[in-house]
């Protein structure tokens, strides 16, 4: 046996899991991984057929706690018993972001935030790939940074990092980073203070140079308070509703969508772009400062931001039924993004709320309740908190606990030329699997709707 081989454990077999262990046994480690849950039938075949050892259902300490390093799957939290043993002997822990960066030299493209990573990341990508760039997708989608450095590699990575993965970012850095808003979410990982998911998400700066390149959102208030305490070397471009002092990208009187970067100076109405609403008008602005940054054309950027199809479970378009638009944006899991949602809407609107409550305050969707929405559809197993919360301002709300009778409850609310806004809020594990399944069951009862 090679005793000089370094042991890498990786903990969780997902696709972050699976592309690290792959990436280590082609970089000569001894690799194990361990899944204190079952695997999934894909995962499983990949990792016998790569010849990788492996484990599931448990966690056998001494093989895990025999290890040099370990990289941790974003999902298993800080306080997980294995993760508190692997601290406590100083083994290090890092994440598959952090382990993959270690071999590869392509330039990064990082986006975080609470709300838009995947709608930017998408959009980032499709103006590099549109312009010919050989750029990979990675982070939470597409397949995981560390396969594609190990199997299939690209010039570029536009990577979308959750604050759970930026948790175990040390050397890690990123040539753009991306951050789009921050308002509370995941706190219950974060010891419930919101500064500490503050200072997860402000790591994606770590290790930024002058040549690098620092995308925000001005008008973040947490964002810009956070950045009066930290230092960057990074070089800053911010961006605003309106034109502000040092805006590199607003929206000019005229409705023009304004990029302005030392190398780049381009407008276009904000009419041509290819996603609604303000949220989307940011992360437009985002990407499209991303593409300055990394010299793209301007007729390039242009044209993937009016041609970009958006991104399946946020704000999509379902189908018209009697005049009735239905409109899927089941990815809104929290209140946040419900008041994007709301907020893009230009007609009278039924709106679908419920699920798994994650402390929500809906008195953030108040205002945007009143002036567009004309009936609420309640759909969860327990939906006292929104039928309790909406009743003084919504005359008609259903309180349902099937998908079937969330339907049948929008249908006869609606009117022609209204919405159906599926934008629920809450997390979807009471009556679905995830959010997409949410997603897909609500597109699947539409269509048949139409049969
Ligand atoms: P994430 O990957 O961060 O969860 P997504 O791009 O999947 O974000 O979008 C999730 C939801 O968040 C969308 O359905 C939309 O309602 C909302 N959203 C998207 N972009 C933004 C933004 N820039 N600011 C606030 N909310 C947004």
């Amino acid at each position: 046996m090679d005793t000089t081989k370094r042991r890498l454990v990786v903990l969780g077999a997902g696709e972050s899991g699976t592309g690290a262990a792959i990436l280590a046994k082609d970089k000569g480690f001894d690799v194990f991984l361990s899944d204190s849950g079952t695997i999934s039938p894909k995962y499983r075949a990949i990792l016998e057929e790569e010849g990788i050892v492996f484990e599931e259902g448990s966690h056998s300490m001494d093989k895990i706690l025999s290890a040099d390093e370990i990289v941790k799957s974003p999902g298993i939290p800080l306080d997980a018993p294995v993760v508190k043993a692997a601290v406590s002997k100083n083994i290090h822990i890092i994440s598959e972001i952090e382990f993959a960066g270690r071999y590869t030299d392509a330039k990064m493209v990082c986006i975080t935030g609470s709300n838009g990573k995947t709608t930017t990341t998408m959009l980032i990508h499709h103006i590099l790939t549109g312009a010919g760039i050989d750029a990979g997708l990675a982070g939470n989608v597409g397949h995981s940074l560390a396969y594609q450095v190990a199997r299939a590699p690209h010039k570029v990575y536009v990577v979308e990092l959750s604050s759970f993965q930026l948790d175990n970012m040390y050397d890690f850095k990123a040539n753009i980073a991306v951050l789009l808003n921050i308002t509370p979410d995941h706190l219950d990982r974060y010891e419930h203070l919101m500064q500490n998911y503050v200072n997860a998400k402000f790591r994606i700066l770590q290790n930024m140079t002058p040549k690098d390149v620092f995308i925000f959102w001005k008008d973040d208030p947490v964002i810009t308070a956070q950045l009066k305490k930290i230092s960057t070397e990074a070089s800053m471009l911010p961006f605003s509703e309106h034109e502000e002092e040092g805006s590199a990208a607003y929206i000019d009187a005229e409705n023009e969508l304004i990029l302005r970067t030392p190398g780049t100076s381009m407008s276009m109405p904000r009419a041509d772009l290819a996603l609604s609403g303000l949220h989307n008008v940011f992360n437009s602005m985002a990407a499209g400062l991303s593409a300055c940054a990394l010299d793209i054309r301007k007729d390039d950027i242009r044209r993937a931001l009016e041609d970009f199809t958006g991104v399946e479970h946020r704000l999509e378009p379902v189908a018209e039924i009697d005049g009735v638009h239905w409109v899927n944006d089941s990815k809104a899991t929290n209140v946040n993004s419900c008041w994007y949602a709301l907020e893009a809407m230009t007609t009278p609107t039924v709106l679908i709320l419920g699920g798994k409550d994650k402390g929500n305050d809906y008195s953030e969707i108040l205002p945007l309740v009143k002036e567009k929405v004309t009936a609420i559809v309640a759909m969860g197993v327990d939906n006292a908190k929104i039928v309790d919360f909406f009743s003084p301002y919504v005359e008609r709300i259903a309180d349902t606990h099937s998908l079937d009778d969330a339907i049948a409850a929008c249908r006869s609310f609606a009117r022609p030329g209204d919405t159906v806004l599926l934008s629920p809020c809450c997390a979807s594990f009471d009556l679905f699997k995830s959010y997409e399944d949410r997603g897909r069951q609500f597109k699947d009862a539409v269509k048949k709707i139409m049969n």
